[in-house]
């Protein structure tokens, strides 16, 4: 190579962080260009930083996105499609060891061939796709892969396994998912951070947290577990686990009994004030009782009650809840954020800059779905009709039990897996995995990693990182709209999602125009429409062009005379039936079935509840497999955490191996006997079933890995079907001990 002739260029691409976090961060990438003097070019990202212009991300990624060009270059991506071997039985292996390289057309014409002969044989609805949040990149998370599905008549999947209950249940009192902006923070005198680990999983909220901070705000944080967050709260209430209705009940009884509810707000902006009041000031409630119920004193209840309701009078600073979705994976977690949810109904928070709660902000996108989608695209099919619906978060027992009754339909033959990791993630792990080790079940699995899933699948392919491909974006904790420009070529033959359900339509037969769709044809549809006279009035100027060339660009929700954003504020924000905040039906506090309060603790079996954690390092169980991020999770991975007299009750020492079982399962670990979790509760971190090296908690029984999943139940919750991760109840004792 002449080296005078060869040269470097550097461009910067915007993308936009598709993993499973509210922050949705604005990421700026590097592409280095290499053209050597033969005019070949070799083209590699070579630095990832967070876009300092994004309000939100102002310039920082995470932890586990600042490694990120270590993921994407990572040794072990999967670049090529695979079969398994003949001979090689499900979960027992991955990679060359099991699979081999076969090329993008024989493993389309193979799944499609097989679709065909499976939807023939059992009907269609024998055909179930898996798919979560791997990406949440709008064409990535369901557009094409949804079009092929619904034509196919395949059963539709309720995707409930993470947010669902929540969801529901805030959409049940505001009719709408809006929230606080994370900007509004900074404005807030109290900040309650409940069953949120801002440090962990939503750390661009915390610049506005700690601005609010040096104003004077105090943060609480309600939380089990001692989070990172917690640690350096001004409080940390450790609350029982499934305990959270409970205490905000009690909370709306010391309001509403000593008159400190905003009277004039609730009377404009709420519906069933009168009812909830009756409801919530009943003995049940009173601060004692809760007490026994959450481990939090009566005084503390009564203090912080006080202190919620008064900040914001008087001209004092608000206050803001920031409450997360561990709340409600819980069996009533339904009804827990719905309690939590009317506190600033009560109050009024809702009317000052930097009051009220944030949940989810997703609402604020209201994105032509169904334009993207196509549901009706179902009664094309050979059922005529709409598919059957199978909870994702009973995965198990849809592998194992459905279809031994007949009115369930068909059992289930193939499964199509992409964008998760259920082997890994899907509750009652052990179900899980024998339904699919059947050899019946032909398993499809898009990944970008050999996965736990992966080691299940007949045929493996490889998919793309958000770096390689074009997507555009909302978020679930902030105002803004992004486009995620394609920073560099895919690796290998990795190709994104639709670009697979594109290729498998034309090998099916599909002959409507929409499977010919461009991804760019595509973001305009679900923007709402290519000259944006069809879509929503939040998206109001706002085009694909104008992304590309902007990167983001704020929602144009509405704001009041002083220019001000403040969901709730007003009647018109809600969007229920009575166009008001509404406080019935009353929540009612239940104690979860698997919790010490409940039915499964009344014969002593399993008197531990357990936290199967996510890890602070990891996104679930993506990034598990990465050294650099098993380096910063360490000191907890394959660590069960256990209070010093739980421990001491069982001849537990710190570092002992311990077996922890329920009627379910049992993993094991190493005890670290530390003070991060209240009495009663031990706690653990997800990660992938089967690695070496530091993830001591590997478990491999009769050829099959296991991680905290085996303990996990499939009961679902009280609202949306969801998983109930944070009820489970469970017995520990040293390795080697027998009962
Ligand atoms: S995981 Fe969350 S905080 Fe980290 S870069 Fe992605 S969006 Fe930002």
């Amino acid at each position: 190579m002449n080296r005078a002739e060869a040269r470097t260029e550097q461009r910067v691409v915007h993308a936009v962080c598709s993993h499973d976090c509210p922050d949705s961060c604005g990421v700026l990438v590097t592409v280095e260009t290499a053209t050597g003097a033969d005019g070949g070019k070799n083209e590699r990202a070579v630095k990832i930083a967070g876009d300092p212009a994004h309000p939100i991300t102002q310039g920082f990624l995470c932890g586990k996105v600042a490694k990120y060009l270590d993921r994407v270059y990572s040794p072990d991506r999967l670049l090529y499609p695979m079969r398994r071997k003949n001979g090689t039985a499900k979960g027992t292996a991955r990679g060359a060891d099991g699979f081999e390289r076969i090329s993008w057309d024989e493993a389309l014409d193979e799944i499609a061939e097989r679709l065909k002969t499976i939807a023939t044989q059992w009907g269609p609805e024998s055909i179930l796709p898996y798919s979560y949040a791997g990406t949440i990149g709008k064409l990535g998370f369901g557009s094409m892969d949804r079009r092929f599905f619904h034509r196919l008549g395949a059963s539709q999947l309720a995707r409930t396994i993470c947010s669902e209950a929540g969801g529901v249940a805030l959409k049940s009192v505001y009719g709408a998912k809006l929230g606080t902006a994370p900007e509004d923070f900074a404005h807030a005198g109290l900040v309650i951070a409940w069953g949120a680990n801002i440090h962990g999983n939503n750390i661009h909220l915390w610049p506005f947290i700690e601005d609010a901070r040096r104003m004077g705000a105090r943060l609480v944080v309600i939380d089990p577990y001692r989070t990172r967050t917690a640690a350096v709260a001004d409080e940390h209430l450790a609350i029982r686990p499934g305990t959270d209705g409970m205490l905000a009940l009690a909370m709306m009884h010391v309001i509403l009994a000593e008159n400190l509810e905003d009277r004039e707000y609730m009377s404009a902006c709420t519906a069933g004030g009168e009812e909830l009041r009756t409801h919530a000031l009943q003995a049940e409630h009173a601060p004692e009782r809760a007490a026994e119920i959450t481990g939090i004193d009566a005084e503390t209840i009564r203090r912080l009650a006080r202190e919620y309701a008064q900040a914001g009078r008087d001209g004092s600073r608000p206050a803001a809840i920031r409450l997360n979705y561990g709340t409600q994976r819980s069996e009533n977690g339904g009804t827990a954020v719905r309690a939590v949810c009317m506190l600033p109904l009560i109050t009024g928070a809702w009317k000052y800059v930097g009051g009220g709660l944030q949940l989810s902000t997703s609402g604020a996108f209201p994105w032509n779905s169904d334009a993207l989608e196509m549901p009706d695209l179902m009664k094309a099919s050979p059922l005529k009709r709409h598919a059957r619906v199978v909870n994702m978060s009973r995965l198990g027992h849809a592998l194992t039990e459905l279809g031994d009754d007949p009115n369930d339909g068909p059992t289930v033959k193939a499964l199509f897996v992409y964008n998760s990791n259920p082997a890994a993630v899907a509750p009652n792990q052990n179900a899980v995995l024998r339904g699919m080790a059947r050899e019946d079940l032909f398993t499809v699995v898009h990944e970008q990693f050999f996965t736990d899933t992966a080691e299940y699948a007949d045929i493996v392919l490889p998919s793309t990182t958000f770096l390689e491909t074009k997507d555009v974006q909302g978020a679930y904790g902030h105002f803004y709209v992004q486009m995620s420009n394609q920073a560099i070529a895919p690796l290998g033959e990795a190709r994104n999602n639709t670009w697979v359900f594109r290729e498998l339509a034309k090998r099916m037969g599909f002959t409507e125009a929409c499977f010919a769709d461009t991804d760019d044809q595509m973001i305009d549809q679900a923007l709402g429409g290519t000259s944006n006279t069809g879509g929503h009035a939040w998206f109001a100027g706002i085009t694909r062009q104008r992304l590309e060339r902007e990167g983001h660009v704020a929602m144009a929700l509405p704001r009041d005379a002083r220019g001000q954003m403040l969901p709730f504020s007003d009647a018109s924000w809600f969007g229920t039936a009575s166009g008001r905040g509404e406080l019935t039906p009353v929540p009612v506090f239940v104690p979860p079935v698997e919790s010490r309060g409940g039915a499964a603790a009344v014969d002593g079996r399993f008197p531990l509840e357990f936290l199967p954690r996510k890890a602070d390092n990891y996104m679930n169980s993506t990034f598990a497999n990465l050294p650099g991020h098993q380096k910063m999770e360490v000191a907890k991975a394959g660590m069960l955490e256990m209070h010093p007299a739980d421990a001491a009750a069982r001849q537990i020492a710190n570092g002992d191996a311990v077996e922890i079982f329920n009627a379910r399962g049992a993993v094991r670990m190493e005890a670290l006997v530390d003070g991060a979790v209240p009495q009663g509760v031990v706690a653990a971190r997800l990660g992938w079933n089967r690695l070496g090296g530091v993830e001591a908690s590997s478990n491999v029984a009769n050829g099959a890995a296991r991680n905290v999943n085996a303990l996990t139940s499939e009961r679902v919750t009280d609202m949306g079907g969801g998983a109930t991760f944070y009820s489970v109840l469970v017995e520990v004792r040293r390795a080697g001990v027998v009962a």
